[in-house]
């Protein structure tokens, strides 16, 4: 029997580890070996039209397990400040109207906050983890962290707006961690724990019952 694999639709090597990591710890019997990238099978990157991070996760899974005809996996991710009443949201990568451009998004996002005082600060990062399988059926799981922006950034690792997020209990920013401090209590983690069952089930490694 030929390995079962699932697909995860990014070209991003950096999530593909992390995510890797992330099913390993929580799927048993579940090789690094299994989950392949769009990278490996070079299928394109569709256009994210959909109004909702799951509509999104949907998008990028579905188009991909359709072209490779194998289970696929994406996710659709961003922060959510509640005064803004969920903005950025969807449009986090785009905020200052450039796609993916970090700094300019964050500074932004602190121009607009600028007169917001500390106890009303609140927001969270949200990760929507989609799994399509080929013959149309799908699920999402979300994840969420929650925390507080910063008037200021501070520090150097991590993305986008890693720098003015504080999460719940921490007096440091998410980009003053290490990475593994910040992938242990990762939005995106919480998602693909939660969707890891179902990826189990898809390949066949436990049963439906
Ligand atoms: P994507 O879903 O990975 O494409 O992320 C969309 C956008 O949300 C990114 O461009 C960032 O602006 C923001 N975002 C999502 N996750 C994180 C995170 O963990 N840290 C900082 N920014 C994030």
């Amino acid at each position: 029997m030929p390995e079962p694999k699932v697909l995860l639709a990014t070209h991003n090597q950096h999530k593909v580890a992390e995510i890797r990591e992330i099913l390993v710890a929580a799927l048993p019997g579940f090789s690094p070996t299994m989950l392949i990238s769009a990278a490996d099978l070079e299928i394109p990157e569709p256009v994210e039209d959909a109004t909702s991070f799951a509509g999104n996760a949907l998008i990028k899974a579905g188009e991909a397990a359709r072209a490779a005809g194998i289970p696929a996996l994406a996710d659709d991710s961003g922060i959510r400040v509640d005064i803004l009443g969920g903005a950025p949201g969807i449009f986090s990568a785009r905020w200052s109207g450039k796609h993916g451009a970090d700094r300019e998004n964050l500074e932004l996002l602190l121009a607009q906050l600028a007169d917001v005082p500390e106890g009303s600060r609140g927001a969270n990062f949200t990760c929507t983890a989609a799994l399509a399988l080929p013959d149309g059926r799908w699920k999402t799981c979300s994840g969420q962290i929650y925390g507080s922006l910063g008037f200021a950034p501070a520090g150097t690792n991590g993305f986008g707006y890693d720098p003015i997020f504080v999460p719940q209990g921490e007096q440091r920013t998410l980009a003053e961690m290490t990475p593994e401090e910040k992938n242990r209590i990762s939005h995106r983690r919480a998602a693909f724990q939660r969707i890891a069952p179902w990826v189990g089930k898809a390949l066949g490694l436990t049963s439906n019952s």
